[in-house]
């Protein structure tokens, strides 16, 4: 029986980078780029998740965007809220909240669901509220109201319903708790949503660690462990800031079943 009902991908707005290599050191060196980012919304058994939220809605107000960390530029042109609308979903009614870690463009409208649940891992909840927060990019601005969600902390792997619906995949590297969610879906069977475990399909590919990861062996070891379960269940991967791949996909209003 699957229990996901359907996806909405939503624009999450732009990435800018003067320099692609800062992805795939020795590669692409000074190359400017934009990266799109992805928030997306889920339906099951009547409920909706939200996973990752992507850039400030704010920004929206800001023409040209603005540096936000690692040098790279945020830009919003569609906001999250107007997409949810548009869907016809009041983000009250949102009950559970998952990121795929706390860079700034997967965190920046975490406020618009504050009753949601939110569930993290351990390490990376360590991240956000220890001391070291700026080390790994992060700005508590953005995700502060946090605290005060119902909040589950993980380990590791978890079965997010217990029912193998929804499975949340630790792939730590990118940063110390980061995540990746593997979604079974009625028609097309199993989708794992990237987070940054890799931010392009040929990084992904060729194993290639961005230069402000946390840590490379276990970013390395991460990709390994998605690629054995694309293989293991002939998943598709969905990868967040892949322009390219971002195209061919639907975006909300329209669902994916
Ligand atoms: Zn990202």
């Amino acid at each position: 029986m699957t229990l996901v009902e359907r996806i909405y991908d939503l624009d999450g707005g732009i990435a800018e980078v003067a320099d692609a290599s800062i992805y795939s050191p020795g590669t692409d060196v000074g190359r400017p780029l934009s990266l799109s980012c992805n928030a997306y919304l889920i339906r099951r058994a009547g409920q909706w998740i939200m996973w990752d939220t992507g850039i400030d809605d704010e920004l929206a107000n800001v023409p040209g965007g603005e540096i936000i960390a690692h040098g790279i530029r945020g830009v919003v042109k569609r906001t999250l809220i107007s997409q949810l609308t548009e869907i016809g979903v009041d983000p009250g009614d949102v009950s559970v909240l998952i990121l795929s870690h706390a860079h700034f463009d997967h965190v920046g409208n975490t406020r618009l669901f504050p009753r949601a649940k939110w569930i993290v891992q351990r390490k990376e909840y360590e991240a956000m509220f220890g001391p070291g927060f700026a080390d790994h990019g992060y700005s508590p601005e953005l995700y502060n109201s946090l605290r005060d969600n119902p909040t589950e902390i993980v380990e590791d792997d978890a079965d997010v319903f217990g029912d193998g619906s929804i499975r949340l995949v630790s792939t730590p590297g990118h940063t110390p708790g980061h995540s990746s969610l593997l979604v079974r879906l009625p028609k097309s069977g199993t989708i794992i949503l990237s987070g940054d475990v890799a931010h392009f399909e040929r990084n992904f590919r060729h194993r290639r660690v961005p230069v402000f990861n946390f840590d490379a062996d276990q970013t390395i070891a991460s990709m390994d462990k998605i690629d054995a379960i694309i293989k293991a269940e002939g998943a598709q991967l969905w990868i967040n800031h892949d322009t390219k791949q971002c195209a061919t996909i639907p975006h909300a209003p329209q669902w994916i079943e």
